[in-house]
């Protein structure tokens, strides 16, 4: 059984198809890539997965559990971590703090100001943060870091609630090359220590065939092709609807 099981996927929004009869299955320590022009239906897919919009139809399995249209705290609970939510750090709080009420402010049925002990412990934080590469900053405040640190600080959010499926939309947008490298090298670490399935859009090229260990292509919410890199980079339908060109995916260094 594998850990994510994706069947019929589809959702409209008027007259737009979105997303369309899109089917896939991600195993437990997998890197898969979903890629596709703007407007393709990647982040409508996400969206579905973590709850936050119910499908139109088709299923949509976590270890065989059905989690099509839950609601996302439900979806949460059962192990589904996502990182896209730059509102999901608290500026004025430090790094550490932030770790600490991670997994009191996404939902659960009790409220962080009358229930302060319930916090995540600390050392635990701090290894977390350790594990990100945040430890030397824990006492900073979320506001006054580099905007690639916050999304490490953000990752270390979804691992504090131990994910099996961890969904990262555009995980390095606004990052630079050498940022964006190590944020993909962490995740994949992350990926195989701790038998996460990882699902990740991004416009880089270099992150997507670097890091995947099978893509999907989408295009105008269709999945057009899926496959290893090598595979997808030689699939003329996925190369000319990519970009719109035979020559989308040259020079993509791997
Ligand atoms: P991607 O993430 O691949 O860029 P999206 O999933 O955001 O694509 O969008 C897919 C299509 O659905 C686009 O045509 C987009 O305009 C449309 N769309 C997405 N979200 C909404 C929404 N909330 N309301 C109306 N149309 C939407
Ligand atoms: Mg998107």
């Amino acid at each position: 059984m594998s850990l994510l099981s994706v069947e019929g996927l589809a959702k409209r929004f008027g007259g737009v198809h979105a997303v369309v009869d899109v089917s896939f299955t991600l195993e437990a320590g997998e890197m898969l890539a979903i890629i596709g022009p703007n407007g393709a239906g990647k982040s409508t897919c996400f969206n579905m997965i973590n709850g936050q919009l119910p499908p139109d139809a088709g299923s949509i399995r976590l270890d065989g559990r059905e989690i099509a249209g839950r609601p996302p705290n439900d979806i949460w609970r059962l192990g589904v971590g996502r990182t896209f939510q730059v509102a999901a750090t608290f500026s004025s709080m430090t790094v550490l703090e932030n770790i600490q009420l991670a997994t009191l402010s996404h939902g659960r049925s009790i409220n962080r100001f009358w229930r302060p002990m319930a916090r995540y412990p600390e050392a635990e934080a701090r290894a977390l943060l350790d594990q990100v590469g945040m430890g030397d900053q824990a006492r900073r405040a979320c506001g006054d870091l580099a905007y690639g640190d916050v999304k490490r600080v953000e990752l270390a959010i979804a691992l504090a609630n131990n994910p099996k499926l961890l969904l990262m939309d555009e995980p390095t947008a606004g990052m630079a090359p050498k940022e964006r490298i190590a944020m993909m090298t962490l995740t994949q670490e992350l990926a195989r220590q701790r038998g996460i399935g990882v699902l990740f859009t991004e416009h880089s090229m270099d992150a997507v065939f670097g890091f995947a260990d099978r893509l999907l292509v989408l295009a105008r919410g269709r999945l057009i092709a899926q496959g290893t890199p090598d595979a997808v980079r030689n699939d003329p339908a996925a190369r000319s609807a990519y970009f719109g060109s035979d020559r989308a995916f040259e020079g993509i260094r791997t």
